[in-house]
């Protein structure tokens, strides 16, 4: 029997409603209102309000059903597991979904035997309206000198970082000052020295976050991001609609096939530009499977090794602050990257127990979690591998990864740790078993390079800088994976700012 698929035209398609695909659609939207978006995810609508973050969400409940609707093919929670289990597990190599992965968030690999030949085991995405945005933590650090793309102009970069700040809302003063903040902030200026660079001295953490004038707090997400953008009748957004192929001829998509997943109904769109947004491990699946296999393609996989660890305070007679929000942080601190003095990032949580649960809930032994993470050398061979065969759980080409440490990336985690002990040493002790622990890899979950951009059309880069895929007049790359740098600051706050640079330069083409 012939199945007829439904055709539809736009103006601009765009795969992913993560922040990035929502930075796109936003800036489209202001400069040409009457350009026809179409916005698709192949993850659900998971809250009554679009795109909003999950920690929004008052009702505990509610708010854990949306993290589970975003887990992909996992449907339960996973089980509490406290610091000193998941450490232990970590430390002798125990490779089980539940010490990996984190609510919100499902593994790519979760079969047992497949995690530990696997060499990015805790390798994660979310798939829902809004993506990993709705579950992010909303660190939004300037890079650092090393970490800067050389080949973007500083002014041009910095103009566009500071339009990605204000779209993301991005403050310092997230959390009311307090005595204990202020004695953390000291601490680690000590440990740092004076020898940094200008505004690289530690301070509070720059947050995506919203204050009203009572203080509370409202954390940004892709709702932020798209603003007005909703509702404005040109622009569609739809979930659980899967892009499985795009379409291509003489350097043009001319259309892209996909399918409703509740019903199975498949419908292909054609559209002016195609923006895909669908993170750094999705886009370039989706490349992949429509046969637009750049050599880079998938290579140069690269995130930053992180060390983790947690401390208890030893300051006497300290005050707990009252957080006008019910989650648990009273504040968020940062250690910039500033080679060669500094070459890391250190992210420090006052009382928030995330990346890993812990059972350690009495505020008034202020705990940090002290998250320390340093460069890895960027590698050809570390790469997403695409089954021709198999496929994941949605029909799309299996993937497996190669993920090396070089004697160089030992050497700065080596010295990563060494200073992280130096500040563990001025804080006080570390908790129970909760010691320096280097997280299994993909436990960043700040993965970048594999549809990186360059600025010669060459077997190094698969677009240029503003994200034009090499050889297409319509395909552009969004995200994460567009950054060919090794960064260590967590990355969205640059890939926010390259979208903003070329959805600037599509208004131009539309
Ligand atoms: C717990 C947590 C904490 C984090 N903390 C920070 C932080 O503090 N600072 C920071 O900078 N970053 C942080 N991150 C990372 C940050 O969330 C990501 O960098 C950011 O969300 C990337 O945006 P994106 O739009 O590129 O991708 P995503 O937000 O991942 O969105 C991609 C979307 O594409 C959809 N998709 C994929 N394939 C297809 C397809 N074929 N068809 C249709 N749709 C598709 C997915 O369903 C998904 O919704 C954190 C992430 C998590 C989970």
């Amino acid at each position: 029997m012939l199945i007829k698929i439904t055709k539809m035209k736009t103006d601009v398609l765009i795969i992913g409603s993560g922040p990035i695909g929502a930075t796109y659609a936003r800036i489209i939207a202001e400069h040409k209102p009457a350009t026809k978006i179409v916005m698709i995810d192949l993850g659900p609508k998971i809250s009554d309000k679009i795109g909003q973050h999950v920690k929004n969400i008052t009702d505990l409940k509610t708010a854990e059903t949306a993290q589970i609707l975003s887990q992909g093919n996992k449907k339960e929670p996973y089980p509490m597991i406290s610091v000193a289990e998941r450490a232990a597990a970590v430390q002798r190599g125990d490779l089980r979904p539940e010490f990996l992965a984190r609510a919100g968030t499902h593994l790519v690999i979760d079969e047992i035997a497949d995690l530990q030949k696997n060499e990015m085991p805790a390798l994660s995405l979310s798939s829902n309206l809004g993506g990993m945005g709705v579950h992010w933590t909303c660190a939004c650090p300037r890079p650092g000198n090393d970490e800067r793309i050389p080949f973007i102009p500083a002014s041009e970069m910095d103009d566009a970082l500071t339009k990605a700040e204000e779209i993301l809302s991005v403050r310092q003063d997230a959390f009311p000052k307090n005595e204990v903040g202020q004695t953390i902030l000291n601490v680690l200026n000590q440990t740092l020295g004076t020898a940094h660079s200008t505004k690289r001295e530690a301070q509070a953490m720059p947050l995506a976050c919203g204050k009203d004038a009572d203080g509370n707090r409202y954390w940004t997400a892709t709702d932020t991001i798209l603003k007005d953008t909703l509702e404005n009748t040109n622009f569609e957004i739809r979930s659980e609609t899967i892009c499985r192929k795009l379409i291509h001829s003489e350097g043009k998509i001319t259309g892209a096939e996909i399918e409703d997943l509740t019903s199975g109904i498949k419908e292909m769109i054609e559209a002016k530009i195609v923006i895909v947004a669908a993170d750094a491990i999705r886009t370039p699946q989706l490349l992949w499977a429509s046969g637009i296999r750049p050599k880079a393609l998938g290579h140069y996989l690269n995130e930053h090794p992180f060390i983790f660890t947690f401390v208890e305070l030893n300051i006497p007679n300290a005050q707990s602050t009252t957080s006008k929000s019910h989650d648990p942080l009273t504040g968020v601190f940062w250690v910039p990257f500033d080679a060669p003095n500094h070459p890391f990032h250190g992210q420090i949580m006052h009382m928030d127990l995330s990346p890993m649960k812990t059972t350690v809930s009495d505020i008034s032994k202020h705990i940090v979690g002290l998250g320390w993470g340093c460069l890895k050398e960027v590698n050809f061979d570390d790469q997403i591998v695409f089954s021709e065969i198999e496929k994941d759980y949605l029909g799309m080409p299996k993937m497996t990864f190669k993920y090396k440490y070089s004697e160089n990336d030992l050497a700065s985690i080596e010295a990563a740790k060494q200073f992280q002990a130096k500040v563990i040493a001025s804080f006080g002790k570390e908790i129970e078993n909760g010691q320096q622990t280097l997280m299994p890899a993909g436990s960043s979950l700040h993965y970048e390079g594999t549809t990186r951009m360059g600025v010669e059309n060459n077997s190094e880069s698969v677009c240029d800088t503003f994200g034009q895929v090499w050889n297409f007049e319509n395909l552009f790359v969004g995200g994460n994976g567009v950054i060919p740098m090794a960064t260590t600051s967590n990355p969205t706050l640059t890939s926010v700012a390259l979208a903003v640079r070329s959805a600037e330069k599509i208004v131009e083409k539309l």
